[in-house]
């Protein structure tokens, strides 16, 4: 593969020849940032799902989960923020008439120096035996001197961005001589606040309607039910509520294929517990998620945390797992020390009280909150792209396999018949009957066995049972290991354990 966005190209249009994802509405030429999973990417994302699900939920005898509305009260939007501050700085380019979001010009122009200084970096590994990276890095000029220009955007940049300041954002992107990629020129609009909220109207009657959001995080369904699980489960603090549900966000730029999506999926956990306790949870949560991702056997070097130096107002501490995606490192997984200040919102704005008593304090008070967020998409989009592989095979001939892990790959066995002849395929269909209630399988016989192991490989599927003349005889099969190709006989008895 030539470089990283061919590469990503690859993925995306694998993704829809094998029928994973595809774009929404395509017959009338697709709906922009919106994609609709097929056959394969719906057992996959389940899986996830599950995956994630278990791991919250099963695991932790003190988290329960929700599934909540996306249409709530329009005043939880009031309370929580989102109708006053839930904006991005959204800029025109007045020639190409294309719309980008401010910060994220600005961000990826920091981005191109990084690139600059990590070339440089990796110039130096390959000429130097012992190579010292953190001497190179504050002794060689250029390294340094890039790296100086990225503090210095940095620091005025976080300072726009904490006051507000649009004319500064502006009067920045003028400074970096940053101009919009498609028509090359500097002629650009002010900057503008855009909220990204999706409103609508409930009611049939147009003037009387009240104007409603579409929830664009699903952690507010929780906090407003915080009361009702806590009385009813009889929960007691420190417990959490889990939830997995639909999101919507206006997004400006919506890029990356399903990276970033105007109608995306969440899977949030609050964790509630003592004030003053919410640090120690912060770092049990931080260790915990990070766990749950290098559970999956991915390459613990594509993940990595990176801690908020700027923090938003009610947070007293938070971080981003980020993923190596083919296009760089970003923000896979948000996890959050919110303090009181959501559920202390939602008092003041119904009227209620969402208080805890602690027995064991003999207080009554608003709990802390650290919550763990993550979009699904964006853990499939990892999955996926890490799983992606083109391999030259020994004979010269290729192939391209999905090295999913066997939790999450969406048909676990493909039972296949050598031939369509001699009995083996009423004796593959009685295998098939076998494993159905256990595990997705799926049923081939067309096409050349060859043929029909590159089609599972492509999928991800982590092994092949082939029935083959000698099952006839002895009631074995061959069963062929996705990644390492290799081959053994197994009884049909044994067939389950070992998929097990
Ligand atoms: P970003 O900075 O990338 O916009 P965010 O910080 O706004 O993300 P959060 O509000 O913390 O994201 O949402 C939690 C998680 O939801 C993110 O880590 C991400 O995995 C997912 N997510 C957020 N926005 C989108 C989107 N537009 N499409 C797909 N997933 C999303």
């Amino acid at each position: 593969m030539a470089n990283n966005e061919d590469l990503f190209k690859a993925i995306i249009s694998h993704a829809k020849e094998y029928g994973f994802i595809f774009p929404s509405s395509e017959i009338y030429d697709g709906l922009s940032a919106v994609y609709d999973y097929g056959q394969y990417g719906v057992e996959l994302k389940n899986n996830i799902k599950q995956y994630w699900w278990k791991a919250m939920v099963q695991y932790h005898e003190n988290i329960v989960g929700i599934d909540s509305a996306i249409f709530m009260h329009p005043t939880i939007w009031k309370a929580s923020g989102h109708v006053d501050a839930f904006n991005d700085p959204l800029i025109d380019n007045k020639d190409s008439k294309k719309r980008y979001r401010a910060d994220v010009l600005i961000e990826d122009h920091i981005q191109k120096i990084e690139d600059k200084i990590n070339k440089e970096v990796e110039k130096a590994k390959k000429r130097f035996e012992n190579f010292d990276e953190a001497l190179f890095r504050q002794t060689n000029p250029r390294v340094v001197e890039n790296q100086k220009k990225i503090d210095d955007i940095t620091a005025k940049y976080a300072e726009l961005m904490q006051n507000n300041d649009l004319a500064g954002l502006k009067q920045l992107i003028l400074d970096l001589e940053i101009a919009c990629p498609i028509s090359g020129t500097r002629n650009w609009t002010d900057v503008r606040q855009f909220n990204l909220m999706f409103s609508t109207q409930m009611g049939s009657v147009a003037e009387g309607a009240d104007t409603i959001y579409l929830r664009p995080e699903t952690a507010q369904g929780i906090f407003v039910n915080f009361l009702n699980v806590q009385k009813t489960g009889r929960m007691k603090i420190p417990f959490g509520i889990a939830q997995i549900g639909k999101a919507f966000r206006n997004e400006i730029v919506a890029r990356q294929f399903i990276f970033r999506m105007r109608e995306f999926e969440q899977m949030e956990m609050q964790f509630f517990v003592r004030p003053g306790e919410e640090l120690k949870w912060f770092e049990y949560w931080k260790k915990e998620r990070i766990e749950w991702h290098k559970s999956l056997g991915i390459d613990p070097e594509n993940y990595r945390f990176h801690d908020h130096e700027k923090l938003a107002h009610y947070a007293n501490a938070a971080t981003d797992i980020e993923f190596k995606f083919p296009f760089g490192f970003k923000e896979l997984e948000g996890i959050h020390s919110r303090t009181n200040y959501d559920l202390s919102r939602h008092e003041e704005f119904s009227g209620k009280k969402l208080r805890y008593f602690d027995p064991e304090t003999n207080e009554s008070y608003v709990p802390y909150v650290v919550e763990t967020s993550i979009g699904v998409d964006r853990m499939f989009l990892a999955v996926f792209s890490n799983a992606y592989c083109e391999e030259t095979l020994e004979d010269g001939s290729t192939r391209v396999v999905l090295r999913l892990p066997a939790q999450l790959a969406p048909v676990k066995a493909a039972v296949l018949p050598l031939v369509k002849k001699d009995g083996m395929p009423e004796k593959a269909r009685e295998i098939m009957d076998i494993l159905k209630p256990h595990y997705l399988c799926q049923y081939d016989e067309k096409d050349a066995i060859g043929r029909r192991y590159r089609r599972q490989d492509a999928i991800g599927t982590p092994y092949c049972i082939t029935i083959d003349n000698q099952t006839m005889e002895d009631n074995t099969v061959t069963i062929r290991e996705r990644d390492s190709m290799q081959q053994y006989r197994v009884a049909i008895d044994e067939i389950i354990n070992k998929i097990r």
